[in-house]
């Protein structure tokens, strides 16, 4: 009998070790070119259409491939302004076939530069749909990339405040100054970059999250392979041509001070948008800065990517982490005009005497194809735990109280939210901040899940956080 329990014990210890040589991380990563190729290219983010001829500054889809031994999950950061569920549903189904990586275990977000081409209709820009393509194809490319760079790694993680960075940009203003919505109404109470140093403004109407996330994925040996941060700020702008913002700026900056002269594994730095939908870097309490172009992107890239490597001086790597991820879909109801909002906006296109490219008309026209919305739309959340440290991924503008919220109830140690992630269904405000109305409370194609929903979308990234703790 003693011999049986001395092999079974010997068997098991065996098997113990395979698990555990099993379980030592590996990670890839690559930072997969997606500049367009002909020009002019439709980028969108404004109320009106721009055609874009020239480059300022190359675009990516940052990506991270982690392997824990049991599961492989993908983390992807693509500079663009919106991209849609389909789009991404398509590249995660082609890196599938060709990385095996489950579709399920992949999140895809767009950083929200604004200078990026068109995927999806958006006020006065539609789709490019060769882009569409190329970007889809170029996405799935640069996961099997970064999954062929698998290395064996270590993984730690951090946080650091830069307060100076992030503006909640919807003010409460004095009564009678907020001028009329687009649809005739003046019930707003709060007005969304109202401008610097105008009369009767009071407070900004939300706080902003100055937290940086920062996971660092090093080789064994110490190398630095990529940094996957998190920054609640909107964009920042003043590139005019194709660029993607601060947050390519942020990338190559911090290349420099963590990883000059390595050229094997090319380090990727990357930089994820947390909940920002009512944050960006513009400070209207005081006076405008006088900036050229794309000035204040390398400002802001700069200070972001020196606090990036404060914190990563002092982060301590492990191996043996494991990876869990869990998503789940919801049904949320769509606010559709009703036919008297409808005939008004009827009459408001027919209107020669209204310009084109006025919010008047521009909404106008959101409203005419908002009625052809379904009733409901099915919306995609995710947690995917990496070690201690969670991620919520939610496919929205999310505002800066929600993430704030999900930080602090997260079961999580550290856990931080990607929006605009796996998916686009417009801004999320708080029912609270529906209330004040504003830029991102106005129906349209940015702007249509019903009221309510941070509702359940707070309690859904929460249940499932819940499931991979
Ligand atoms: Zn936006």
């Amino acid at each position: 009998m003693r011999w049986l329990i001395t092999f079974c014990s010997v068997v098991g210890l065996a098997f113990n070790l395979m698990a555990q040589e099993k379980s030592v991380l590996r990670a890839g990563a690559y930072a997969q070119d997606v500049t367009p190729k002909s020009f002019p290219i439709s980028v969108n983010g404004g109320f009106v259409d721009r055609q874009i001829k020239a480059v300022d500054d190359p675009l990516h889809a940052r990506c991270l491939v982690l392997d824990d031994g049991k599961m492989q999950v993908a983390l992807v950061v693509v500079d663009n302004c919106l991209i849609p569920r389909e789009l991404m549903d398509d590249a995660k189904k082609r890196a599938q076939k060709t990385t095996g990586i489950d579709p399920k275990n992949i999140l895809i977000s767009a950083t929200h530069t604004h200078s990026a081409p068109s995927v999806t209709g958006a006020f006065g820009s539609a789709a490019n749909k060769e882009y569409v393509e190329f970007l889809t194809e170029k996405i799935a490319e640069g996961i099997a990339k970064a999954q062929k760079n698998l290395t064996p790694a270590r993984l730690g993680f951090g946080t650091i405040d830069e307060p100076n960075q992030v503006f909640n940009r919807r003010w409460k203003r004095e009564v009678g100054l907020i001028p009329a919505d687009p649809f005739g109404n003046t019930t707003d109470k709060v007005q969304m970059n109202p401008g610097h140093e105008v009369k009767g403004l009071l407070e900004p109407a939300g706080p902003t999250d100055p937290q940086i996330s920062v996971l660092s994925v090093q080789t064994k040996d110490g190398k630095p392979l990529a940094i996957l941060a998190n920054y609640g700020l909107h964009y920042v702008g003043g590139n005019p041509n194709i660029s993607a913002d601060y947050f390519g700026a942020f990338a190559d900056r911090l290349s420099q001070l963590i990883a000059p002269e390595q050229k094997s594994p090319v380090f990727v730095g990357i930089m994820s948008n947390g909940t920002s939908g009512d944050v960006n870097n513009i400070n209207f309490a005081k006076g405008p800065l006088k900036r050229g172009p794309g000035e204040q992107i390398r400002i802001v890239a700069d200070v972001v990517a020196k606090k990036v490597k404060e914190v990563y001086d002092k982060i301590e790597h492990k191996d043996n982490i494991t990876l869990a991820v869990a998503t789940k879909e919801l049904s949320l109801k769509v606010r559709k005009p009703n036919k008297d909002e409808v005939e008004r906006a009827k009459k408001i296109l027919a209107d020669e005497s209204i310009k084109m490219g006025t919010k008047e008309k521009v909404y106008a026209q959101e409203t005419v194809l908002l009625q052809d919305y379904p009733d409901e739309v099915k919306l995609i959340l995710q947690a995917i735990r990496i070690g201690d440290v969670a991620i919520g991924a939610i496919p929205c503008e999310v505002f800066a109280e929600i993430g704030l919220e999900i930080k602090k109830k997260s079961p999580l140690k550290q856990t931080f939210v990607i929006s605009l992630a796996n998916g686009y269904n417009g801004y999320l405000p708080t029912p609270a901040q529906h209330a004040l109305g504003g830029y991102e409370t106005w129906r349209a194609r940015s702007s249509y899940l019903e009221v309510k929903a941070s509702e359940p979308i707070t309690a859904g990234i929460l249940e499932l956080l819940e499931k991979v703790k």
